[in-house]
C-alpha cells in the first residue's frame, strides 16, 4: 500500500493510527459491545473529525478539506481497523452528506452540512422496508402533498444510525411511478424509532422508523420530484465504496491478529507460523486484502475523476465483503480454540464480516448489477 499513499496520505493515517490505538481503542474495548449511546459518539467522532474523517471529501466551503474520495478511504479503512461500530456513522454522514451537497436546495446545505461534517449532526438514509429490499424501486412510504407540506405515512426498516440521527433522508412514493428524496427533521412529532438487535454491531444502530402522518415542509424535498432512485445511484457508488473497505479493514485486523498470534503460539515443536498450512492461509490473506484494496481505490479514483463506476464499485463491494468473511474465518482458525473466546478480538469481527455481504446490495445483487453492464441484458424484471 506503501508505494500508492503520498507522503501526506501516509502522515494522515499515520496520526489518525496512533490516536485510534491510543485513545480510541481502550475506550471502546473498555465499553464493550453494546450500544453507543449518541453523546459518547458524538465525542469519538468530533476527536475524528480533527483527523480528516467525514471531512475530507468535501469543499471547504460546506466544512470540508477539499481533498478525495482515495484519501477519504484510505483514512476510513483506519477506523474500520479499530471499530467498524465507529466507522459505519461516518459511512451514513458521509454518504448523507454527499446526497445533501450534490441535490438539496441551498438553504437545506447552508442548514445541516456543516454540521454533519464536523460531527455535531448525525443523518440516515432510507430506502428499505419491510417489502422493498434489494427491490428498491418497490418502497411504498407515501408522502402526499397537503398545501405547503408532505404528509408522509409508511414504515422503513434497517436505517443505520437509527437511534442516534438529528435528520433523516426519506426515500417516499410521491406517485405511481415516483420515488423521491425528503429530508425529514427527527424531531418532528409522528416518527417512532425502534432499534434492532443483531449478531454483531449492536454500537452502532439500525432501526425500524415509522411514520403517522408526520407532516414536512415541501421546501425538504431534495432533487427533483421522481429523482429518488437515480440519486440514490450514484450515493450507492460511494456507500459501496465504503462497504468494500468494511471488508478489506476488518480482514486486515483479523490477518494483524492472526499473524501476531502465529509468532507467538508453539505446537509440534515450534512456531505455528512455521507451518505451512498456516503460512498458506497467511499468504491468501494478504494477497486478497490487497486485491481488494485495490479494486476499491480504483473505484474512489475513478470518483475523484468524475468517472460513474457502479460496475467498478459492486465488483469491490461484493469481492471485499466475500474476502472478508473467508479471512475472518480462517483467522478464527489460526487462533485454534482461543479464537472463539471473546478474550480474542477475531471472534468479534468473524461475526462483523458475515454482515458487510448484505446492505448496501448483497452479493448476488452486485453481481447482477456487474453481468447486466458486461452483457446489457437485465437480471431484475
Ligand atoms: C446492518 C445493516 C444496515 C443497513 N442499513 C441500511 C440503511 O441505512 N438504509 C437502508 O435503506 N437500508 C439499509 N439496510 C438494508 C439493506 O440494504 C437490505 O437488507 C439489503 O438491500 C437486502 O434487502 P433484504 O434484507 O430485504 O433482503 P431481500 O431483498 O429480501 O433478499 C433476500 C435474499 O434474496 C436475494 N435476492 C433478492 N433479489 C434477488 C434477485 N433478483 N436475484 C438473486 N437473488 C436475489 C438477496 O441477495 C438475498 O440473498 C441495512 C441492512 C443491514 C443488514
Amino acid at each position: 500500500m506503501t508505494m500508492l499513499m503520498t507522503e501526506e496520505q501516509k502522515m494522515a493515517t499515520d496520526g489518525l493510527r496512533k490516536v485510534l490505538d491510543n485513545e480510541i481503542e481502550p475506550k471502546l474495548r473498555a465499553h464493550g459491545e453494546g450500544f453507543i449511546p449518541k453523546e459518547m459518539l458524538k465525542g469519538f467522532v468530533k476527536t475524528l473529525t480533527e483527523y480528516g474523517l467525514i471531512k475530507a471529501p468535501f469543499p471547504e466551503r460546506w466544512g470540508g478539506l477539499g481533498l478525495d474520495w482515495v484519501t477519504h478511504l484510505l483514512l476510513w479503512e483506519e477506523v474500520g481497523v479499530s471499530s467498524i461500530d465507529l466507522a459505519l456513522p461516518i459511512l451514513i454522514n458521509v454518504s448523507g452528506a454527499d446526497l445533501l451537497i450534490r441535490n438539496a436546495p441551498e438553504h437545506i446545505k447552508e442548514k445541516y452540512v456543516p454540521g454533519l461534517l464536523s460531527g455535531d449532526l448525525f443523518i440516515g438514509i432510507g430506502i428499505s422496508e419491510p417489502d422493498a429490499g434489494s427491490d428498491v424501486a418497490a418502497a411504498r412510504t407515501r408522502a402526499v402533498r397537503d398545501g405547503d407540506d408532505w404528509i408522509i405515512n409508511g414504515e422503513k426498516t434497517w436505517i443505520s444510525n437509527g437511534e442516534h440521527m438529528d435528520i433523516f433522508i426519506c426515500t417516499c412514493k410521491t406517485a405511481e411511478g415516483e420515488l423521491t428524496h425528503i429530508l425529514v427533521d427527527m424531531t418532528t412529532s409522528g416518527i417512532e424509532v425502534r432499534g434492532i438487535k443483531k449478531m454483531a454491531l449492536n454500537g452502532q444502530s439500525t432501526a425500524q422508523v415509522f411514520f403517522g402522518d408526520v407532516r414536512v415542509p415541501v421546501s425538504n424535498t431534495i432533487g427533483e420530484l421522481g429523482s429518488g432512485l437515480k440519486n440514490t445511484l450514484v450515493t450507492f457508488e460511494r456507500a459501496r465504496c465504503h462497504m468494500a473497505a468494511w471488508g478489506y479493514s476488518i480482514a486486515r485486523r483479523s490477518m494483524e491478529e492472526s499473524i501476531k498470534y502465529s509468532q507467538e503460539r508453539f505446537q509440534h515443536g515450534k512456531l505455528i507460523a512455521g507451518h505451512q498450512l498456516i503460512a498458506d492461509k497467511i499468504a491468501d490473506m494478504a494477497t486478497k486484502i490487497d486485491a481488494s484494496r485495490l479494486l476499491t481505490l480504483r473505484a474512489a479514483t475513478m470518483i475523484d475523476h468524475g468517472i460513474r463506476c457502479d460496475k467498478e464499485c459492486a465488483m469491490a463491494k461484493w469481492y471485499s465483503t466475500e474476502m472478508a468473511v473467508k479471512v475472518c474465518r480462517d483467522a478464527v482458525q489460526i487462533h485454534g480454540g482461543n479464537g472463539v473466546t471473546k478474550e480474542y478480538i477475531v471472534e468479534r469481527l468473524a461475526r462483523e464480516a458475515i454482515i458487510g455481504t448484505i446492505p448496501d446490495g448483497t452479493t448476488e445483487i452486485q453481481k447482477l448489477l456487474i453481468a447486466r453492464s458486461l452483457t446489457g441484458i437485465q437480471a431484475f424484471r
